[in-house]
Formats: C-alpha cells, structure tokens, sequence
C-alpha cells in the first residue's frame, strides 16, 4: 500500500480513479466519494513555495513582521511545517515555486499523504516563465498587445506552457485581461491596453496558447484570467484602491474581455485586490455566483489573490473575524485560497457549523481535481529534470522571443534622416540610459536571468553594427538616481560622437522591488520620465548631436518635450530577452519597425482618463492652458515604409439588423522598403439612445506587404459588432446610421470612411 497509486484498493473504496482511461469527472467523483471534509478543503488552500518562505523569513524586519498578516507572511508558520503539511495532505496547490527540483520534492511529500492527490503548481508567467531562472522572456503584454497579431501571443503561450510543464509547473496566472484606464496605475504594463475588444483578443489567445482547446495532456497549462474586476481603473491610479464602476461600464468595457476568454476556455478567474461599487471583489457573490457561474456559465474554479481574503478582514472592514471572511468569500463562490494557514480550520468549522454547506466545498474541489487528473498528475506528478534543460530556453523558443520584440517595438517619431541608421554615416555612437545595457528590458514577473541569455541593447548594437565605435557611459540601472557629474560626462561624451542614443524610462524589475517605478505596487502621480532623466535628454539635445531616445517602460510616458524637440522615438515596452538585438536590428534596418499602439500616451498626467474611445463630450471643451489633443493615439505606429488606403467601400450601404456587411480595403506599400502593416476597423454609431463612443475598434489584420504590393483586405461586420446596450440596457443592434472607418490608427487623419445604415 506504501507504493504506486493503488491505495483505494487497499483502503476499499472504488479504485476508478486510479484508472487513466477513465474520464476525468468519473475519476473525481471516484476519489471524492472517499475523501473526508478536511482532505476535501486541503485541495482549496494553496501556499507559496519553500525557497520564498526562507528568503522571506530571513529577510523580514520586526517592522514587517508587525504587518505580516497584511504582507502575506505568518511570523508562526515556517516552511517546515509547510512541509509536515503537504506529507499530511493539508495542502492542495503551492504558487512561485521557483525550482523544478523544488516541484518534485514537494510532490513528493504529496506522496507520503493518505490519498497521495498530486499538487497542483502555479506561477505567474505572464511574458514567459518569468520568475523561473533560465526561462524564455518574451516581451510584456502590453508590447505583445502592440504587435497585433494574435496567432503570435498563441505561439508564446504555447512555448511558455511547454516549459512551465518540464519545469513542474501546471498553472499560470495569466492572462490579466483588465482594461487599463488610469496609467497612472503601475501594473498596465501587464496588460493588453485601453481597447476592450484587443484586450478580449490578446486574452482569448493567451488562453488558447496555455490550455489548448481541451487542457488534457502534460504539455498543458491552465489560464488565469485576471483580475475580477475594476482594478485597472483605481481611485487614484493606486493598485488595489475603490473601483466605482457602472453596469453599464462593466458590460461595454470591463466584462467583455473576461467573456472572451471564458468563450477560449479559460479555467480558473482571479478576483482582483478591490472593491467594486461597495463591495470587495473576494466577497462579492454578484461578481463570482450571479455573473461568472449563471450568466456565463463558468465552469472552472476561482482563485483568490495573494492575503486578499483577509484584507476583506484587515483592510475593507466587512468580516469582523477572519473566519467571516474566508466564509463570505467562499459563499460567494472562492475555490481556491492563496496562501495562509488560518483559511483551512476556518472552512472546516464552518461547513461543521453549517454556515457553508459542503455542497459548496465540493463544486469548487471537484473542479480542483479536475485539472489534475487532465494534466496527468496522477499518472506522474514529477518532472525529468534533464529532459527540461532541452526544453527550457531552446532555439525555438528564443526566435519567437526575438519575433515577439520584432514586432512589439514601436516607432513613435522619424524626422531628420537619421533612421534607419547608416553605419558609415555615424562612426563614433554615444550610448547611455539606465535602461541601454541591464535586464529592465525584461520588464514585471521576470527575475534576474542568466546573463548570456539576454541580448541588452548596447550589446544588440555591437552585434549588429561591429564597425561602429560605441562608446557607453553607465548610468547603473536605476532610473531614480542620476548625477551632476554624470549628466556633465554624457554631455561631454555626446559632443565628441556623431549620435547620441539614449535609452531612458522606467525600471519595473521585480528583483529591486523598493526602487522600481513601474509595475506591481508601483503606481505614480505623474508620469514623467522619473528621476533626473529629462534633465539628461535636454543636456544632450544641447549638444546638437542628432539623438535617437529609446524609451523602456511599462506604462504610456508624458513625454511630450520629447515628443516636439527630439527627430527619433521609440517606444520599446519591455520586449524581452531579445530586445536589445530587435532593438538593433530596426535602428539599423535590418527590421522594418510595426509595431502599434495598444494604448494612448497622454501628454499629461492630469489628462488621465485619456483613451481613443471617449465620448464625444470629454472633449467638450479644450483644457484652458496646454495641448488637449493626446501625444500619440491608440493604433499609431510608424513604418520605415509608407502605406496608402484606398477604395474603402462596404459589399452593401444598407442592411437589416441581422445581417452582416463585408468592408474592404486596398492597402498598398507606396515606399521601398517591405513592411507589415495593421489595418484597423473602426465604427461609430452616430445616433443612438444611449451615448456611444466616438470609435469603437471592431477588427484588426495585420497584413505583411513588399515594397510596391497592393493588397485588398477584408472585414466582415457582424450583427455582434455593431450591438451595443440601449437606454434600457438591451443588447442589439439600433437603426440608423454607422461611421465605419479604416485605417493605419484611431487617429482622424489616418482614417477613410463609409456611411453603413441600418433600416
Ligand atoms: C497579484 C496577482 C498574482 C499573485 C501571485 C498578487 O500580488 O495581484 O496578480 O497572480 O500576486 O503572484
């Protein structure tokens, strides 16, 4: 009995669940019928991983230890009794277990349990297997969302389940499919943008990548989708604050994106740190029950994020005990607690006291079990340690890095001649920046990689260019600190060079976590370049050595001086471990720049909200001082090549309501160089009895085209499309007229259009 997986024959019970050809529903009710409650609520209780429960205990303060609670550590729980736990079959799922050796230890000690239920293991792989030394990086979603090109997203969501897999990872947290409108917010860079329908697009394809249609098999992965809901438009912009958010807003902008990725398959929903209209997200039975399980009929489990079951204790004040709080939100419809110790006994004695009925506890279970048994586990919960150093960081997975960055980066401003580049024109290159020769181009969820495995983007020059003479001046990594002496120095150095290139921004590596300015916990007020960095630009502008600015961020800058005074800008998100080589490769040419923007930049803070899809009424009136109008628009790119659109037309200018219209474009490549180009797919309904945006992106294609090369690209728009929630909240298509509109970006001047009327 002490080996194999043949303990309910010996204990009595029905031993089908030990039985692989059996479908998985049948093997979960096999193995439940023999659990006891408390096994059955170990399997909601998730805990972090060992190493990061000693690094956290040896580097926490008294200080911390005084906010423990709220900082997600227990000053009496140590990852020895979160060892003798998981051998007692107390623990069901562990997250940022950052060592595949590290997965099958503990798997093994799920062993030594009684029903030896394999663990299941998440993590946060977001743009790859981050946290997770020696993974493939791919860029931030925010950059793959600039891309527009789902199938790409699929193919790296694949590539990261792969190795997650031979890594003893089964679940990753990701995609955060909030639709970012407060900027101000440190975490939009884990995001897909401002536009409900590319968010919904780039998460539906996340899904698909991770899980694949059905997840079964062990290269599969489960998504995430996150956060349930509001997070993304905070009080303040701080991360976690009130979200106050109408019916209305939910269903037109924040639900639709979750709908998407429900509609993929996504199994497991995380709730989000904040209270929505009054009502904390863990505790919120209209979010969990009334909307996720009986409007869109959910079918997977949800999770709780990190301690923010007890913050509905410790922080929103609506649990006076943490035992009401782990019963309001399990009543609500929590399947999974992240992390702490207090969850369990609590949801023993309440089922015991019957304030939570144990029918609840076993919806979320068999659902928990569920995965399992589709990912393998019980056949074989363990990893072949030498199989993943085949798999972790292989070729493949690195060209699709390198696409991913390729195709992310873009080209915000390209006046004067310079790029792309000309090696023999610029011999001597000044190259400085915080951000030109270190690992912030990785961006949030990745920890410090192996140093060969990253290309920097002074190091992408040198291999690209290696007759150039690059001279480099250090500026360290944190973009906060700058001196006078330093600022004097790049002065000097610009002076005496032909180019200068500067690589500014943000710093959001996860690994400096109290100095970092951008991602999770690091939301801003204003949005400027931080520290002294504008300073640095201005001086070697001065020099007037014609200076590229390469800018490595999270969020959409206010960079506006920049914007009027300085010829080439570019906007890099964090694109990954082949960043500094893309990066390159588009300086010099070699890559034709196509990236587009997934979000608005503002020119400043105090524009916030400040996205493409407004009212016609938030533009009422001009700001009384300053520039009204947004830095760059949502969709905006530039090429090395030019594009021209033409012959807009639709197959019919009026239709019923149930009908769909085809819209066709021709697109030619009217400059000499070959490019990819995304065509975008605007409408407007013009009168309507409720207001409407003044656009509304309904498509997208982004369309590889050579030099000279016509294209005709078509749409089709659907009834789906062009449905909205009327005054009265129906969702249908209204008569009357619709803008419909195509073009190269959300910008005006980028746009032909067509009159669609709908009788
Ligand atoms: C974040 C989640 C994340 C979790 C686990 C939390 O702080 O809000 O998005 O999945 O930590 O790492």
């Amino acid at each position: 009995c002490l080996t194999g997986f043949s303990l309910a024959a010996c204990q009595g019970g029905d031993k089908n669940y030990t039985n692989p050809d059996l479908p998985a529903t049948e093997r979960v009710s096999s193995l439940m019928s023999q659990m006891t409650l408390e096994e059955k609520v170990a399997q909601m209780c998730q805990y972090v991983g060992l190493e990061h429960m000693k690094t956290a205990e040896k580097n926490m303060s008294a200080e911390d230890l005084k906010h423990s609670h709220a900082q997600g550590f227990y000053p009496n729980l140590h990852s020895s009794d979160v060892e003798e736990m998981t051998k007692k079959g107390m623990i069901g799922s562990f997250l940022h277990v950052v060592k595949a050796e590290e997965a099958n230890y503990l798997q093994s000690l799920a062993q030594q349990s009684r029903l030896k239920i394999p663990l299941l293991i998440g993590i946060d792989a977001i743009h790859g297997n981050g946290l997770y030394c020696g993974s493939t990086i791919y860029p931030t979603p925010i950059g793959q969302a600039s891309t527009f090109d789902p199938a790409l997203i699929e193919r790296m969501s694949r590539e990261t389940a792969v190795e997650m897999r031979a890594s003893g990872m089964h679940w990753t947290f990701t995609p955060n499919v909030e639709v970012a409108r407060d900027t101000r917010w440190g975490r939009v860079g884990e995001t897909f943008g401002e536009d409900p329908y590319l968010v919904g697009q780039m998460g539906a394809a996340t899904v698909r990548g991770f899980q694949t249609k059905d997840f079964t098999g062990n290269d599969k992965v489960i998504a995430c989708a996150k956060h349930l809901v509001g997070g993304s438009q905070p009080a303040n912009g701080i991360n976690g604050a009130p979200a106050e958010l109408s019916e209305r807003t939910l269903q037109e902008v924040f639900f639709p994106p979750f709908k998407d990725c429900l509609d993929a398959g996504v199994f497991t929903v995380m709730t989000a740190h904040n209270e929505l209209n009054g009502i904390p997200c863990h505790g919120n039975k209209y979010l969990m029950t009334e909307v996720l399980r009986n409007q869109w009929k959910f079918d997977g489990f949800v999770v709780s994020d990190w301690m923010d079951i007890e913050r509905m204790h410790d922080y929103h004040n609506v649990a006076e005990t943490l035992k009401d709080a782990y019963r309001i939100s399990v009543d609500a419809g929590m399947g999974m607690h992240m992390h702490g110790p207090e969850f369990y006994e609590a949801i023993i004695e309440c089922v015991k006291e019957g304030t939570i009925s144990e029918k609840q506890i076993d919806a979320a279970v068999s659902k928990i079990l569920e995965v399992k048994f589709k990912l393998g586990l019980f056949e074989n919960p363990f990893v072949d340690l030498k199989k993943k150093d085949e798999i972790v960081f292989n070729e493949k997975h690195q060209q699709t890095a390198l696409e991913g960055a390729r195709k992310s980066i873009v080209l915000l401003k390209n006046e004067g001649n310079v790029l792309p580049l000309e090696a023999s024109k610029y011999k001597k290159v000044f190259v400085t920046g915080h951000n030109a020769d270190n690992q912030s181009i990785l961006g949030d969820w990745a920890m410090e990689q192996p140093e060969e495995h990253v290309t920097t983007v002074l190091e992408g020059l040198k291999a690209i260019s290696p007759e150039t003479n690059y001279n480099f001046l250090d500026l360290g990594w944190n973009v906060r600190l700058l001196s006078d002496n330093q600022i004097k120095e790049a002065v000097q150095q610009a002076r005496n060079s032909d180019l200068a290139i500067l690589v500014v921004g943000e710093n959001s590596m996860r690994y400096h976590w109290n100095e970092k300015t951008c991602g999770e916990n690091s939301d801003r007020y204003e949005l400027s370049l931080p520290g002294r960095q504008q300073e640095l630009v201005e001086a070697v502008a001065a020099t007037g050595v014609p200076t590229v600015i390469i800018l490595v961020n999270g969020r959409p800058l206010t960079t506006e001086w920049i914007a009027e005074n300085m010829p080439c800008i570019i906007e890099a998100w964090e694109p990954g471990v082949a960043g500094g080589q893309a990066l390159a490769e588009i300086l010099y040419g070699q890559v034709n720049p196509s990236g587009k923007l997934p979000i608005t930049i503002p020119r400043s803070t105090g524009q916030i909200q400040c996205m493409y899809n407004h009212k016609f009424t938030n533009h009422w009136f001009p700001y009384a001082t300053g520039n009204s109008l947004p830095l760059y628009e949502f969709g905006y790119g530039l090429s090395y090549t030019t594009y021209k659109y033409d012959h807009l037309k639709l197959s019919e200018a009026s239709i019923t309501p149930d009908k769909s219209v085809k819209v066709t474009v021709d697109v030619t490549n009217t400059g000499k160089m070959d490019g990819e180009e995304t065509v975008q797919l605007y409408i407007r309904d013009e009168y309507s009895s409720a207001t409407r945006p003044v656009k509304e992106l309904k498509d997208f294609a982004r369309i590889p085209l050579k030099a000279g090369e016509t294209k005709e690209v078509s749409f089709t728009l659907t009834p789906e499309m062009l449905s909205y929630y009327d005054a009265d909240m129906h969702y249908g298509v209204e008569k009357g007229t619709f803008k419909i509109m195509v073009g190269a970006s959300s910008r005006d001047t980028d746009l032909q259009s067509v009159i669609l009327t709908v009788k």
